[in-house]
Formats: C-alpha cells, sequence, structure tokens
C-alpha cells in the first residue's frame, strides 16, 4: 500500500468514527427517552400475535451506503404484517404496469379502518393498496406458474429486499387463516365487481403467507434502505425493485401507510413509512437512511406507540422532513457518509 493510500485510508476510519459515534450516541439517547411510558395494548385479534412480549424495542438505521446501525432488540423476529403491502404493490406493478394495476387499485386515501369492508362507488376498486381490500387485490396480481411459484415469486420478492432468505411464522400463518373471515368477505366482494380473479382462497393464502413473512428491526431498515436507495439494496448491491416503481411505493406509503394517522404522519415527520399490527414500523428517508422499528404495543390506530416516538424523535433531530425548507448541506446521508478514497 502507497503512502497516498494509506493517508486516505485513515481519513477515512477517522472521519467515518468521527461522525458514526456521534450517531450512534444519538441514536441510544433517543431509544432510551423513547421507551417509557410504554403505553398501548399488544394487538390480540390473531390469536397468535398476542403472544409477543409487550417489553420488545428493537430500532435500526441503514444508510444509502450501507452502515447499519441497531439499538435494543433489533434481531428479534416477528411477522411482517401490514409492512408487505407496498412490497407486493409494487411487485403487481413490475409485472402487469401501472395503468393495469390502478384498474384494479385505487390511490386515495380513506379515513377508514385497515380492514373496512368498503370499495369506491364509481370504479368498484379498493381505495389503495395500504388497507386489506388493495392488499388482496395487489396478492391477486402476483403471477406464477401455480400456488407455490407465487408463493416462491412473493418470498424471493423479500428475499431481495432484506438480502437474505425469508421464512414463513406457520403458527401466525395457521392463526390468519383460521380467522380471517372478515379478510375473505373483502376478496369476495371484490370478486363480485371483477376486481380480483382468483382462485379466491389461493390469493387469501398467498396473503396471509405474506402477513406472516418473518423480519427483524433490521430487516425493516434494510428494506427502507433498499427504497431509499432507488430499488437497489446496499448491503448486497441487488436490484430488489425496477427504480421506475419506487417512487410508487413511496407515495403511498406516505398518504396511506400509517392507518388513520397518515395524515397527521406525513404532517408531522413527513417521510414516508408503514407500519403493521405486529408493532413494526419501516420508514424511509430518500437518498438517505432507512429506519426500522418495532415494539408490539399499539395505540388506538394500530401503529407502534414507541415506534411513533422513535420515528418522530429522529426525524426532529435530523431534520428529515422531506418539506423542511432549506438547504440540504447538513443531510444526515452527508454525515455518515465517509469521503471515498482518490
Ligand atoms: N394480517 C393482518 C390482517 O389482514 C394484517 C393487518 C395489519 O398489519 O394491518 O388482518
Amino acid at each position: 500500500m502507497s503512502h497516498e493510500q494509506t493517508t486516505s485510508l485513515d481519513a477515512l476510519l477517522s472521519r467515518m468514527k468521527s461522525a458514526a459515534a456521534p450517531f450512534r450516541d444519538t441514536l441510544r439517547e433517543v431509544y432510551e427517552s423513547s421507551r417509557h411510558p410504554n403505553d398501548g395494548h399488544v394487538a390480540d385479534y390473531i390469536p397468535e400475535l398476542a403472544r409477543a412480549d409487550p417489553e420488545w424495542f428493537g430500532v435500526s438505521v441503514v444508510t444509502v451506503d450501507g452502515q447499519t446501525f441497531d439499538v435494543g432488540e433489533s434481531d428479534q423476529a416477528f411477522t411482517i404484517q401490514s409492512v408487505s403491502k407496498p412490497f407486493l404493490f409494487g411487485l403487481a406493478l413490475e409485472h402487469h404496469g401501472r395503468e393495469h394495476v390502478l384498474s384494479k387499485i385505487g390511490v386515495q386515501p380513506i379515513g377508514e379502518a385497515f380492514n373496512s369492508i368498503t370499495l369506491d362507488e364509481a370504479t368498484n376498486r379498493p381505495f389503495n393498496p395500504m388497507i386489506n381490500a388493495g392488499a388482496i387485490a395487489a396478492a391477486d396480481l402476483v403471477p406464477g406458474d401455480d400456488f407455490p411459484d407465487r408463493v416462491r415469486r412473493m418470498r424471493s420478492m423479500f428475499g431481495r429486499y432484506c438480502g437474505k432468505e425469508v421464512y414463513i411464522d406457520n403458527s401466525v400463518f395457521a392463526s390468519e387463516r383460521a380467522t380471517g373471515h372478515r379478510n375473505r368477505a373483502i376478496a369476495h366482494l371484490m370478486m363480485n365487481f371483477g376486481m380480483v380473479d382468483g382462485p379466491l382462497e389461493e390469493t387469501l393464502e398467498l396473503y396471509f403467507q405474506q402477513c406472516s413473512v418473518i423480519v427483524t428491526a433490521r430487516d425493516l431498515a434494510v428494506m427502507a434502505a433498499t427504497l431509499a436507495n432507488r430499488g437497489i439494496n446496499p448491503l448486497t448491491g441487488e436490484q430488489a425493485i425496477a427504480p421506475e416503481f419506487v417512487k410508487d411505493l413511496l407515495s403511498v406509503m406516505h398518504t396511506c401507510g400509517m392507518y388513520d394517522y397518515a395524515g397527521e404522519w406525513a404532517y408531522r415527520l413527513g417521510v414516508p413509512a408503514k407500519s403493521g399490527v405486529s408493532g413494526g414500523i419501516l420508514c424511509v428517508v430518500p437518498g438517505q437512511i432507512g429506519i426500522g422499528t418495532f415494539s408490539p404495543k399499539l395505540d388506538a390506530k394500530g401503529n407502534s406507540v414507541r415506534g411513533i416516538r422513535v420515528c418522530q424523535e429522529i426525524a426532529n433531530r435530523f431534520g428529515l422532513h422531506i418539506f423542511e425548507a432549506g438547504d440540504r448541506t447538513s443531510s444526515l446521508a452527508d454525515e455518515l457518509t465517509p469521503p471515498r478514497p482518490v
């Protein structure tokens, strides 16, 4: 190694240390201050979800150049639930294109529950892909030669985002299937209006399986960082989704991703996000970082209480709101990105 290379490597390491260490400290501080009070309730409408330990709390941040920062139980496994929804929408878009997908699923927020049995009266479409109706319609659009092939495509898509093979939690899947009558009602209503083609039970099975994919807070952060990085997984370099569709996912997350809190979240935090009933939140800061959080206690709207608190605090401290006025010279990504060796 030449003297010049040694110098630039030293500079790189010291710059990384100087930016990354304070960020790690800040993240821990924000994590600690978000722990209490641990209010809310663990979801129990799917019996298997009620088994979660209410004390679990993990937070991960992954930068678009692949640096990772973890605090707490960031490796605790849980089922992805509704956080899966934007990704299935993306899979449908890649295979069928915007025109066809939007003829089956709208992109309009509604102020109704995630599992509401309502379609747009004018078009018969589900309102958006972030509620169950729209997500079941998206699952219906997952292509494949047969059912195992459709499941394989769904799992390999999540594998590209997570940078590893993903598995299904069979107990949660069985619990979802045994109790999912409301989702069946929604699917039948959509079949009545020609919004899904079926076979219906197969599409529902696929939907229940996608909700039961096992992830960790770290996985959610990697998935989010992949979306922040124009669809390229920053850890593996793999293209998880065609770059032209990343904005489709981020737009629906931004307007509809946080249940009936979506508008308030967009106003307060200003970054696209998606939450799920098991307590996960995935939050994308385009061009900068992905955040994944997990804490099972939910507020009345179905969002993780500590997850909201910690994301809010990170967004505030680092000025992450996408509509924040002013220049971006002090962006967090610039802070954390070491200079390239010359
Ligand atoms: N599996 C859940 C259901 O369809 C997903 C709910 C959620 O996370 O919002 O009921």
